[in-house]
């Protein structure tokens, strides 16, 4: 049987590019999988803290991530829905597998040098907790024993140590203990920022108006992408390399699922061929605000329910521990520690 486990970082809400890069087939996955198949997803708030956060705006962060998660359609009935921080055997493992983990390989990874770029303070240091991110996020995935992890295209690099990290494991060991995992990597897979199209949109960049949140109302999300940088070419042509702002529109148009039945971006740009950059610029945000009114709307409802969503949380915490206890018994045992 199949285990599905993915993770968001409580960082801010979610945006566009989670939506359609993540958490959109989150749901999916959860609606069209088969009955014994286990689905996980977790607030990685230990992945948070890898960059300095403020205790109280964490505290909030975690609470409204728990609610967009039921707002995108997240069952907990069917889902397991927790904060990473709630299940210690994430740590625990984290920790064991480090006593694996190449520093070489690590420095070759992105993510760290691209977020202490981002850093406005020049002085800030990296941190261990940074570095190692990539160890934490495989022992999240691999003390489910996931089969399948659905990211956007950032994250497979993780993936992929994440796997070499289990081969490695088992190899040490002689023995079968940790499971491999595939990555399912969305159509949507990399939505870029409406500022500097040739940046991943991100909860953490400094620069409000480069992402759309899932909790922006109908005319915010106009004059976002109404603002979004474009360039001054003739017409309108899906060409990602030379286009980065425009191409993104049309990604955008295109995953949204409003467009006209077409089988490629590029089929979408012959199509709206005619159309000025402002009227594309319309027929986008119509289609994005249609996308998430209602999730909008059902997040409303949600996140001022502080008694049900704590509800949320220990109940999937209590499975996610049972989930995770039965790996680390045979990870400890494997090593010796036990
Ligand atoms: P942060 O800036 O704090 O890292 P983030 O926007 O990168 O925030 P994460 O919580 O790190 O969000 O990632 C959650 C999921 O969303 C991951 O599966 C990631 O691959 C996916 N994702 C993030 N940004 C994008 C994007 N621009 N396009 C598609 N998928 C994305
Ligand atoms: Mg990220």
């Amino acid at each position: 049987p199949k285990t599905i486990f993915s993770g968001i970082q409580p960082t801010g809400v979610p945006h566009l590019g989670n939506y359609l890069g993540a958490l959109r087939q989150w749901a999916k996955l959860q609606d069209t999988a088969e009955a014994d198949t286990t689905l996980l997803y977790s607030l990685v708030d230990l992945h948070a803290i890898t960059i300095r956060q403020n205790p109280k705006q964490l505290r909030q962060w975690k609470k409204e991530s728990l609610a967009m998660l039921l707002a995108i359609g997240l069952d907990p009935k069917r889902s397991v829905i927790f904060h990473q921080s709630a299940v210690p055997a994430h740590a625990e493992l984290m920790w064991i597998l480090s006593c694996q983990a190449s520093t070489g390989y690590l420095g070759r990874m992105t993510q760290w040098k691209d977020k202490t770029a981002n850093e406005k303070d020049g002085s800030e240091k990296l941190k261990l907790g940074l570095f190692s991110y990539p160890v934490l996020q495989a022992a999240d995935i691999l003390v489910h024993r996931a089969t399948h992890v659905p990211v956007g295209h950032d994250q497979a690099q993780h993936l992929e140590f994440a796997r070499q990290i289990a081969n490695g494991f088992n190899e040490t060991y002689g023995r079968h203990v940790l499971t491999p995992p595939e990555t399912l990597v969305s159509p949507a897979k990399r939505i870029m920022s409406l500022t500097e199209p040739d940046k991943k949109m991100s909860k953490s960049h400094s620069n409000p108006k480069s992402r759309i949140l899932l909790t922006d109302p109908d005319d915010v999300i106009r004059s976002k992408i109404k603002s979004a940088v474009t360039d001054s070419y003739e017409g309108i042509t899906y060409e990602p390399e030379r286009r980065p702002g425009v191409s993104n529109l049309l990604d955008i148009f295109y995953h949204s699922g409003e467009a006209v039945e077409t089988s490629s971006q590029d089929e979408l740009a012959k199509h709206m061929q005619g159309l000025s950059l402002r009227a594309l610029k319309e027929e986008v945000a119509m289609a994005v605000t249609n996308v998430i009114r209602p999730i909008r709307e059902r997040y409303e409802s949600l996140v001022h329910d502080q008694a049900a969503l704590d509800a949320v949380a220990e109940k999937g915490a209590q499975k996610a521990v049972r989930s995770a206890a039965a790996t680390m018994v045979e990870v400890k045992s494997a090593v010796g520690l036990m």
